[in-house]
């Protein structure tokens, strides 16, 4: 069978074998449901087949949501055939629930609005690593190199925006050798990651070789695996190109690099004057200076310095640009502040690579210090910034602008109870779920151990008081799974704080910190603003 790309989609691991086609078996679940003919055991029974399959189908495809879903749906069955209530509202709540989902994925696939990630495995990924790439909105399918044909793997790794191989041991190396030759340009062209039981030097040398851009070994580096994903998601980010700032005084040089730059959808800002150039830099933050070495009025190497002393550019890579052949100079050059040296007789391509391969790096290293490893969300001093910069913005616009700072109630005796692991798990749960349920452009944080920072732009503190409840009612029915077959329910609590009414941002945290001290005295599980408190 040479299934259509498209339609491999909505085949699992399995499907291989036995493919299942999602939108009429949702369709098929309801139809069950609804058929009163049929005697109630006998439709239950029914129902329970077919959702067991189903689940069966989404695990073997990660999709989670899908497959919890499912799990819930066949909790509520389970417990009516036990004991028969003969109120089925739960029930056909959770089937047109299961039925949104499957409606949902099936058209963002055909919108091809979600990324895909493809994994190459002999074994189930581990849930730190579904986890971090549904927090980075891939959706993954996994695949074992054994059982797939070259036809299917290159359907798949066609849509693939991410390939992932994961092996243990040089055994599977081989194992997955195969496969990787049958894909590859497919691994050349794109992002990849080899995640390897094993580290050794040769092993790594034959990842490259293999065109893998990637490398992480288990147990994974949650930070190295979030700025990974992420950087992988950057570059194609239409709402995040790649900025460059070129400084010369000759103006030719920007209308001749600009054109080339602006084709490869790169953002290209040119300067010919140092304190302009100043200026523009801190306002647009580039991801890569290119500096003319000899200007007139300042030459390169000290306007570097006069760079590197800004806290903004610290780290931004800057390349000098000269015809300078004199090996010293080049030298002092790059001792002075400069990450490279480049002669303007540079072909094209060449640049062009060497400024997307030194920005992504740049990229890459500053989210790492701006991530928590332990959830990928912004860390203490990134959340910071964010609520800095929505300040400003909020400020210029004339917008509202809302803060919530989240803290786990009672979370020591989590740890205590049920040890440390189980408290992260309870914390990445949370992150998720603040994740998930939040909009695109709302910044979330790790601000402290079991502490939130939620940053609401363009939001006044009623409606965000709302939208926090909400999330803190799902928060508190959501049972997490902390291993052993063990599950336990936790709540949090959040103080609320909105600008203008506190109009900096230390006065907005500590009200917001003041507002939570308020819900936790008054009993947690409530969220508590300037003007009222929610515990509904
Ligand atoms: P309250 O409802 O008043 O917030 O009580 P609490 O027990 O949640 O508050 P407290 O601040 O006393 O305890 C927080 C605990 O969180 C203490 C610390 O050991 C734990 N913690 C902090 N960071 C982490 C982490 O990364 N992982 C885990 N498992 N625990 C953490
Ligand atoms: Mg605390
Ligand atoms: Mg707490």
């Amino acid at each position: 069978m040479t299934a259509h790309p498209s339609d491999n989609f909505l085949y699992q691991t399995e499907s291989v074998r036995q493919p299942i086609n999602w939108p009429l078996a949702g369709a098929s679940l309801k139809s069950a449901f609804s058929d009163q003919a049929v005697k109630r055991h006998t439709r239950l029974a029914d129902l329970t087949g077919q959702a067991e399959h189903m689940r069966e189908c989404a695990r073997r495809g990660h999709q989670s949501q899908l497959a919890n879903a499912l799990d819930r749906l066949l909790h509520a069955i389970q417990r009516e055939r036990i004991s028969p209530s003969e109120d089925f509202s739960r029930i056909d709540r959770l089937i047109r629930h299961v039925d949104r989902i499957i409606q949902n994925d099936v058209s963002m696939m055909e919108h091809g609005s979600v990324p895909l990630a493809l994994l190459l495995s002999e074994h189930e990924p581990s849930e730190v690593l579904l986890d971090a790439l549904n927090r980075y909105g891939y959706i993954s399918r996994t695949l074992h190199p054994e059982i797939v044909n070259n036809d299917q793997l290159k359907s798949f790794a066609e849509q693939a925006e991410l390939i992932i191989v994961i092996s243990n041991g040089e055994e599977s190396a081989s194992l997955v050798r195969t496969p990787l030759e049958a894909l590859g340009d497919f691994i050349k062209n794109r992002f990849s990651l080899l995640i390897s039981s094993q580290d050794s030097f040769s092993y790594r040398a034959a990842a490259v070789k293999m065109g893998m851009t990637h490398f992480l070994t288990e147990p994974l580096d949650i930070n190295r695996l979030n700025s990974i994903l992420q950087s992988s998601r950057i570059l194609d980010d239409e709402k995040k190109p790649i900025q460059v700032l070129m400084i010369d005084d000759m103006i030719t040089a920007g209308v001749y690099w600009g054109k080339h730059f602006q084709q490869q959808n790169i953002i290209f800002r040119f300067e010919s004057k140092p304190e302009q150039a100043y200026r523009s830099a801190i306002e647009i933050v580039p991801d890569i200076i290119l500096l003319d070495l000899y200007m007139p009025e300042i030459d390169g190497v000290d306007l570097a310095k006069i760079f590197r002393e800004h806290p903004l550019l610290h780290d931004v890579p800057i390349l000098f640009m000269s015809t300078e052949e004199d090996d010293r100079c080049r030298m002092e050059a790059k001792m002075q502040g400069g990450d490279d040296f480049l002669n303007k007789t540079i072909p094209i391509d060449d640049l062009l690579k060497l400024v997307r391969y030194r920005a992504l790096r740049y990229r890459q290293s500053s989210a790492e210090k701006r991530s928590d490893s332990l959830t990928g969300l912004m860390n203490h001093n990134a959340i910071k910034d964010l609520i800095d910069a929505e300040i400003d913005r909020a400020n210029r616009q004339d917008q509202n602008l809302t803060v919530a700072l989240l803290d786990i109630d009672h979370f020591k005796k989590v740890n205590d109870v049920y040890g440390h692991q189980a408290g992260d798990i309870v914390i990445r749960k949370l992150s998720n779920l603040l994740n998930t349920r939040l909009r695109r452009y709302d910044g979330v944080g790790r601000y402290g151990g079991e502490e939130f920072m939620i940053v609401l732009p363009n939001t006044d503190e009623t409606t965000a008081a709302h939208l926090i409840n909400r999330l803190r009612i799902h928060f508190g029915q959501t049972s997490v799974a902390i291993g052993d077959n063990q599950s336990i329910l936790c709540t949090f609590s959040a103080g609320i704080a909105s600008f203008p009414r506190h109009s900096d941002m230390s006065s907005l945290i500590e009200a917001a910190d003041q507002n939570l001290y308020i819900a936790k005295k008054n009993g947690r599980n409530r969220v508590a603003c300037d003007q009222f408190e929610r515990n509904r």
